[in-house]
């Protein structure tokens, strides 16, 4: 958007006044009698002092953080942010006259001559106004969660309050650099270590670090901390993984990328590990397990009651457990990792803690450990991590802090009552869905008491078979009703998997089981050869406008089943701007949907 806003153009003239910032600044530095590290340069000037402690501070002193390089080196960075004003203040901490830019251009050899974002979005917004409406149009587009429930199975896609979020925009919070002294970051320490101490309550561990960007990168520092204390009881040679076959794509891929091999073990009928397979797979490497990698409750949707055993079996044989905590939204307040039996967990602060994750980032993957795991914690919000020999660092600074305040503002509204009631909420949610879906679709996996924890996974394969509708065609069905698609096709391929959160109210949920009631109509219509399903409205959905609005309609269903299958549509309709498209094949056919070459050959 950045980008958007001000063009090619726009971004050549901020470089441009940076880089002049710059050039004063040294030629200023010059005039008054310092010398530099190097005459070559765009925005960054390296100028050699006498005492480059007794500097800094003095800048400090005038609100300016300059770069320690060395003890007779100080770094000084201007961009789009640095003013007149600034450049000026820092003059006078030299000690030195402003001059005029003198010299120190830019090498003919680096600048660029080519033209660059060339595409015509970048190069057609040109007022705060146009900006807005763009902005606009393509939220218009989105199906997001301002107008459904994103029922996605294992991406925990709940309400991200404005209560919650409104203080990452607060320049106190948003607007210090990662790496800015320790004593200008007392109030972001504050917060990130009461921020740990209360997931180390919610998860029963240790001690917490927020280090890690992502679950997956918490799952890598996690298993790190295993090895690393393998190694330190001079057991390197446990090496070895088991990852049940109902895990997460990140686990066997962190593993690897840990040093691990990585063994699987066999999924029992009923979605559970299969308990002989495990006891088999921990017989035969007993003396190279490092580790089990389970995910609790399972991406299965339920509770494997037996957990505790399995984390006492691997346990017996010397191996660490690792349980991915992405499920935390079916535990908090009601169970801890930390308490039944794992020694490393990772939670997802953008799933269960509330911030926003669609499109991708950033995320917060913060890992809890055993007291024994403490040492081998990645970083620490000292922020001194180098003094860590050893320990590797999987982030720099304080990892994505930026977005912590939003966990922290979540868990201490909520309150421990609070959160406990919401986890409550979140599988009564699941629990209300797979019941009353449950006499239309079968429910693949449950537990105890036929019951689910936190989702469901709704099994089509059969009606499949039956009536050749596939889980993509329900899928891509739901959007006509309004709906943003569960999960499709994970764990298990050819089902459903609906996770509805606790921050969807009756009404929602009776809104989805309505168009999921009716899609099993439209099924029955396949079955009963009303139509075939290539002739149906669910393989040929979703419905755009220029689709029903066509004077030569001929299909086998009328235009109001088309948009409006169920009567609450007529008032409150999304349309999507683009029908089916093969998905599975533009994932392996890479299409460039930049402008044609001709547009470009002048
Ligand atoms: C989302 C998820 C992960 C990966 O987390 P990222 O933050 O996407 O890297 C791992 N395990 C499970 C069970 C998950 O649902």
């Amino acid at each position: 958007m950045y980008a958007v806003y001000h063009g090619p153009a726009g971004l050549k003239q901020i470089a441009t006044r940076a880089n002049n910032h710059a050039r004063v600044i040294a030629s200023s530095l010059v005039a008054g009698g310092f010398t530099l590290a190097s005459d070559t340069f765009f925005d960054t000037v390296v100028v050699n002092v006498e005492n480059a402690d007794a500097i800094i501070s003095k800048a400090v002193e005038a609100g300016i953080n300059l770069r320690k390089v060395g003890e007779t080196q100080v770094g000084i960075s201007t961009d789009e942010t640095t003013t007149s004003a600034v450049v000026k203040t820092l003059l006078e901490v030299f000690g030195v006259q402003l001059s005029a830019p003198e010299g120190f251009e830019l090498p003919e050899a680096m600048v660029r001559t080519s033209d660059f974002m060339t595409h015509p979005i970048f190069n057609s917004i040109s007022s705060e106004t146009q900006m807005m409406r763009y902005l606009r149009r393509l939220s218009d587009r989105d199906l997001a969660l301002d107008r459904t429930m994103i029922p996605l199975g294992s991406c925990t896609m709940k309400l991200n309050s404005a209560a919650e979020m409104e203080s990452i925009t607060w320049p106190e919070f948003a607007s210090i650099h990662p790496y800015a002294p320790a004593a200008q970051t007392a109030g972001w320490r504050e917060l990130i270590t009461d921020l740990e101490g209360r997931l180390t309550a919610i998860t029963g561990y240790a001690g917490v670090s927020i280090q890690p960007n992502a679950g997956s990168q918490g799952e890598y520092a996690g298993l790190l901390a295993i090895s690393d204390y393998h190694r330190s009881r001079g057991e390197s040679q446990r090496d070895l993984c088991l990852i049940p076959a109902s895990a997460h794509g990140t686990n066997a891929a962190s593993a690897v990328l840990a040093g691990m091999r990585v063994v699987v073990v066999k999924t029992a009928a009923d979605g559970t590990i299969d308990a002989n397979d495990l006891d088999a797979k921990i017989e035969a490497n007993k003396d190279v397990l490092a580790a089990i990698m389970i995910t609790y409750p399972s991406t299965h949707g339920v509770y494997d009651a037996d957990v505790r055993e399995v984390c006492d079996k691997v346990h017996a044989a010397g191996g660490q457990v690792y349980i991915d905590g992405a499920n935390m939204n079916a535990m908090v307040g009601l169970a801890q990792p930390g308490k039944f039996g794992g020694d490393v967990s990772h939670l997802n602060l953008h799933k269960t803690f509330c911030i926003p994750h669609g499109g991708g980032g950033p995320g917060v993957g913060p890992i809890g450990v055993g007291e024994h795991l403490l040492p081998f914690l990645p970083g620490d919000a000292s922020g001194t991590y180098s003094e860590r020999d050893g320990v590797p660092v999987v982030a720099t600074a304080f990892g994505s802090a930026g977005v912590l305040p939003i966990s922290w503002a979540y868990i201490a509204m909520m309150g421990g009552d609070g959160l406990t009631e919401a986890t409550k909420h979140a599988i009564l949610n699941a629990n209300y869905i797979a019941k009353r879906l449950g006499e239309h679709f079968p429910i693949l996996f449950t537990g105890n008491q036929d019951l689910v924890a936190h989702e469901c996974i709704l099994d089509l394969r059969e009606l499949t078979a039956k009536t050749g509708v596939t889980a993509e065609d329900v899928a891509k069905r739901l959007i006509d009703f309004g709906f943003h698609a569960p999960t499709l096709s994970f764990p298990v391929a050819g089902t459903l998997m609906v996770e509805p959160t606790e921050s969807e109210d009756l009404a929602e949920i009776e809104r989805f089981i309505e168009a999921m009631i009716t899609i099993r109509q439209e099924m029955d219509e396949v079955l009963s050869g009303a139509y075939s399903i290539e002739e149906s409205p669910l393989r040929n959905a979703p419905h755009t406008v220029s689709a029903v609005v066509n004077s030569n309609w001929d299909r086998k269903y009328s235009v109001e089943q088309a948009a409006f299958p169920v009567a609450s549509l007529k008032f409150d309709k999304y349309f999507p701007t683009v029908g089916r498209i093969d998905g599975a094949g533009g994932d392996r056919n890479l299409i460039c949907s930049c402008p044609a070459p001709e547009a470009f050959e002048d």
